[in-house]
């Protein structure tokens, strides 16, 4: 199983996501996650991705690109994996598509989170708490703003792309977590079953 969550910060995309590689033993590819490990170990890609990540602007589509092609290589991913984060924009949506084909291999479902963004403060303010001495420096009301804005500029139109290619399902997330995780289950018995 290949599939892709979809949503704007704070959607609760990572929570699922970990939750399905508990329940289904799938690798959870998150962009965010190793740009962030890039940036503690100091590599060159952390070095050039660090300021662009605070401000709460994009990575370039290349360097992005390159670690997932890197990742979905790797012999953990055979079984099926989840990409959280990724793709953001249509460049990685298009770039996905070919690495995939490359391997023989496709995208089964998109998962898409609604939710209500004013919503997404409080709970973006609530895990820059509950991390403690070391918040993300991206969890503050002005970089989610930004975020919240690029994701309306180049990631929300990636839900028409999928749309087209009769790909796309959607979840309330706003809704308790464990609600969230039953509507994912339901869409991916539908499409074990598709
Ligand atoms: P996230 O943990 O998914 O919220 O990602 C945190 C930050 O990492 C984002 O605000 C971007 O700066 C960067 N990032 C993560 N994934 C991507 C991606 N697919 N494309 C570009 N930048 C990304």
């Amino acid at each position: 199983l290949r599939l892709i969550l979809l949503g704007p910060p704070g959607a609760g995309k990572g929570t699922q996501a970990v939750r399905l590689v508990e329940t289904r033993g799938l690798v959870q590819l998150s962009t965010g996650d190793m740009l962030r490990a890039a940036v503690k170990a100091g590599t060159p890609i952390g070095l050039r991705a660090k300021d662009i990540m605070d401000r709460g602007d994009l990575v370039p589509d290349d360097v992005v690109v390159q670690i997932v092609a890197d990742r979905i290589s790797n012999e953990d991913c055979a079984g099926g994996f989840i990409l959280d984060g990724f793709p953001r924009t249509p460049g990685q949506a298009a770039a996905l598509d070919r690495l995939l084909a490359e391997r023989g291999l496709a995208i089964d479902v998109v998962i898409e989170f609604k939710v209500d963004e004013e919503a997404l403060f409080g709970r973006i303010a609530k895990r820059a708490k509950e991390t403690g001495a070391s918040p993300r420096a991206d969890d503050t009301p002005e970089a989610l703003r930004k975020r919240l804005a690029v994701y309306h500029e180049q990631t929300a139109p990636l839900t028409r792309y999928y749309a087209e290619k009769d790909k796309l399902r959607s979840v309330d997330g706003m809704a308790p977590i464990d609600e969230v995780a039953a509507e994912i289950d339901g869409i991916l018995r539908e499409t074990a079953a598709a």
